[in-house]
């Protein structure tokens, strides 16, 4: 079971709410560091050990600047993304940029950067020496493992993927860095997407350990690091159980003992690249509800839409609902809660049990701290939110305005309208 609880008092947020026009998305500062804490106990045991936060999943560089502080790098995959991490003070090998389909420029800024570079394919070796001249000290490859490992809903199997490299691909990839002078080396998989399954991960970590050991053997070449990705889910749902990081940890560090160290390889860096449950529990998303219709069906009409939350309408997702001071009252209703899209699959519940609801209520949608705000969009005019952290001390600070029409306008010229 997973508590969904509410990260201030129920006045605090109305509080807020009367500060800041709803909807927007509120962020947990404590718990985000708390857990950012945790994942790192869990792997104190590996010196080099970091995540490498993905910054798709909130791409909002004060929380970048608060995971720094706890030590986490960033994963990027594109030059915005890259530019981020920049204005946040991470460079170098705190960044790892894990591409794909990858533009000749954004190569040559993470190379500039000094950047870690995950190369998505074998042809990347020759793109990325021409782009820039010469390759970088230290290489990774992205590792497909195919057939050799079953996938699940969100990021489907690795065989029907358009990531990586196959094994045979590895082999002859990483022979040829080491023909071209290359002298660094880190391999990476990711072949899961919000796992809840810890043995999944142990599961990771025992193929590409092996790799290892045989790449090692095979070539002669030393790694140092191996990235396992992201992919560690969170419990959406009240009755899930979310991933237990120790075990996961401790599962790993068995592995590692016995099928690297134990096979002569020398110590290497473990990295994560988690983005969903670095910050994913600890976002709410903040509405006020406009309207109450009854039809076939009881409706209940949100000042936010799929804009801001876009995970129920694309995957069908769950999303734990509060009805701000009606935690107690029975859910003897049932709604779909909708946006206002032109689109009828803008809703963040259909059919769902809830307190009865009135116009004026807050609604908070659990779990929207990644993939949340990030996969906003303005179709149908609609402005993106707020971001807002909740801070240690209990205070607020706005991290992103609100989107105004001006910004959305900004990219017309209305002069060149009048002369049209
Ligand atoms: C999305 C992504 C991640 C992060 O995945 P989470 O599910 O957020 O942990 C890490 N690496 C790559 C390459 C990704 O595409």
């Amino acid at each position: 079971m997973s508590e969904k609880t509410l990260p201030c008092t129920e006045a605090q947020l109305r509080d807020i709410a009367t500060r800041w026009p709803t909807p927007f998305h509120l962020y947990d500062e404590k718990a985000i560091r708390a857990n950012a804490r945790r994942m790192k106990a869990a792997f104190a045991w590996n010196k080099g050990f970091r995540n490498f936060f993905a910054v798709k999943a909130a791409p909002n560089p004060f929380l970048m600047r608060v995971l720094k502080d706890e030590g986490f790098g960033a994963d990027c995959s594109s030059l915005p993304e890259l530019l981020l991490s920049e204005k946040v003070g991470l460079d170098g090998e705190a960044i790892m940029f894990t591409s794909n389909d990858t533009p000749a420029e954004e190569f040559v800024h993470a190379v500039e950067m000094g950047a870690n570079v995950n190369l998505d394919d074998i042809s990347h070796i020759e793109f990325l020496e021409k782009a820039c001249g010469k390759l970088p000290e230290l290489v990774c490859f992205r590792y497909n493992p195919g057939p050799l490992k079953g996938g699940n809903a969100i990021i489907g199997k690795p065989e029907e993927a358009k990531y990586g490299f196959t094994r045979e691909q590895l082999f002859e990839g990483y022979r040829l860095l080491k023909e071209k002078g290359v002298k660094r080396f880190g391999l990476h998989t990711m072949v899961a997407s919000n796992e809840l399954n810890p043995q999944y991960f142990i599961d990771t970590a025992i193929l590409l350990f092996d790799l290892i050991a045989e790449l090692h053997a095979e070539l002669g070449i030393t790694f140092e690091f191996v990235n396992l990705g992201g992919g560690i889910g969170i419990p959406y749902r009240p009755e899930q159980e979310g991933v237990n990081l120790e075990i996961v940890g401790e599962g790993i560090r068995k592995a590692y003992e016995e099928r690297l160290i134990g096979k002569g390889h020398p110590e290497l860096k473990i990295y994560l690249e988690c983005g969903r449950c670095i910050t994913g529990p600890y976002g709410y998303l903040v509405s006020t509800v406009r309207h109450l219709k009854h039809t076939y069906r009881d409706y209940v009409g949100m000042d936010a839409c799929m804009a801001n939350l876009m995970r129920p309408a694309l995957y069908g997702a769950y999303h734990h609902i509060t009805v701000v001071g009606k935690a107690d009252a029975p859910a003897d209703h049932i709604y779909d809660v909708t946006g206002s899209l032109c689109e009828n699959n803008d809703k963040f519940a259909i059919q769902r049990a809830l307190p009865e609801i009135v116009p004026g209520d807050l609604l908070v949608f659990h779990d929207a701290g990644a993939h949340g705000h990030a996969m906003g969009f303005n179709y149908n005019g609609k402005l993106r939110s707020a971001e807002l952290l909740l801070r240690e001390d209990g205070s607020v600070t706005e991290i992103r305005r609100a989107e105004t029409i001006e910004d959305l306008f900004a990219t017309l010229d209305f002069n060149k309208l009048a002369a049209f």
